[in-house]
């Protein structure tokens, strides 16, 4: 298993915080529940799940040469912002192309949250209106492109830096990570709660599991929670990037169909956009945990969680583990929501 082979470029203070969440535990009254906290373990502004893929791409950009990091995302991307800040972080340029995901019409939408922190940190940031796609498009290779025009060494990031070929990585380590935490604080997660969209967060904590159960026998449910509401091509994805990561890391045998579990249910109709569960579930966190979550991710992973455990689908002797992971700064788009 090479996991530990690839370089690493740190990003982040160290281990992200595991604690447990015991009003909601107590209010669920099921299994007990604990969070990881990757929204709070890096000092790049304001950190996330793609700074801790970008700690193993970090190392090829440097190696490349080159002077501009490119990505894509929605108006509200936490991607993009967090290319923003490694590319100050590094001393590098960014070009974002920000994407008009979510027919979410609020005059702040393109100028307030995530996309305001771009432009802070030095990001050339530029509007397109097309719609959500988690594949490759056109509009970035413009971008590329005119870096190179310019004179410039892009170095392409693509959407949630999943389909990047190193893009797994960061959550297969993510796994390990678990382990150590586990037997600081003596306790076994048996499930794993995760949001999943552009896949790769997901895909590396399968590849990360399926390593740590081929070293220990021990064998754990990782559930994805899709909030892209284009599920099969987010399974597709899943699979694909999972895959890729297990043999990347030289896992040593296939992944199993059952180890790649996405679950529907909790995005609504549309991407970006959130519903009742998704509002129930962040008033949940807030109110109980001072927990915040956003209404395009994390609230529909927490409303995912706040059902398989209420429902027992989740058994009551279990102890599940919520990653957080992140996108807190797009709620400034969403103050109608509680205004
Ligand atoms: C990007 C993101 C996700 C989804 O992660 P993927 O690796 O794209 O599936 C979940 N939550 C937050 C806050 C994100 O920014």
């Amino acid at each position: 298993m090479k996991l530990h082979d690839f370089p690493r470029h740190p990003l982040t203070f160290g281990p992200s915080p595991v604690h447990h969440l015991a009003r909601l535990s107590m209010h669920l009254g099921g299994a007990q529940v604990w969070a990881k906290r990757e929204d709070v373990s890096s000092g790049l502004a304001y950190g996330g799940n793609k700074v801790r893929k970008l700690e193993y791409i970090v190392p090829d950009v440097l190696a490349s040469g080159a002077d501009t990091l490119v990505s894509i995302g929605g108006y509200q991307s936490n991607h993009t912002r967090q290319v923003a800040a490694v590319a100050a972080h590094l001393g590098l340029k960014a070009r974002l192309v920000q994407e008009k995901w979510v027919p979410w019409e609020d005059p702040t939408n393109d100028k307030v949250g995530n996309i305001l922190l771009s432009r802070m940190m030095g990001a050339d940031s530029r509007l397109d209106d097309a719609g959500f796609d988690i594949g490759i498009r056109d509009s970035w290779k413009t971008a590329l492109q005119e870096v190179e025009d310019a004179g410039g060494v892009p170095y392409p990031i693509p959407a949630g830096a999943s389909e990047h070929p190193l893009g797994g990585l960061g959550f297969a380590n993510w796994a390990f990570e678990v382990a150590e935490q586990e037997k600081q604080l003596g306790v076994f997660f048996d499930t794993i709660i995760v949001c999943t969209v552009t896949g790769s967060t997901h895909a590396g904590m399968i590849a990360g599991f399926a390593a740590l159960e081929y070293l220990t026998g021990v064998r754990r449910r990782v559930i994805g929670i899709d909030a892209s509401a284009t599920l099969e091509k987010t399974r597709d994805q899943v699979a694909r990037i999972a895959r890729s990561t297990a043999s990347l890391i030289e896992l040593g045998r296939d992944l199993r169909d059952d180890e790649i579990e996405v679950l529907e249910g909790w995005a609504g109709d549309l991407y970006g956009i959130p519903v009742e569960s998704t509002m129930a579930a962040m008033a949940l966190g807030a109110q109980l945990e001072a927990m915040i979550t956003d209404p395009v991710y994390e609230g529909k992973s927490l409303a995912g969680l706040v059902d398989l455990v209420r429902s027992r689908d989740i058994p009551q002797d279990s102890t599940v583990l919520y990653a957080h992971l992140g996108g807190q700064p797009a709620i400034n788009a969403y103050w109608r929501l509680w205004n």
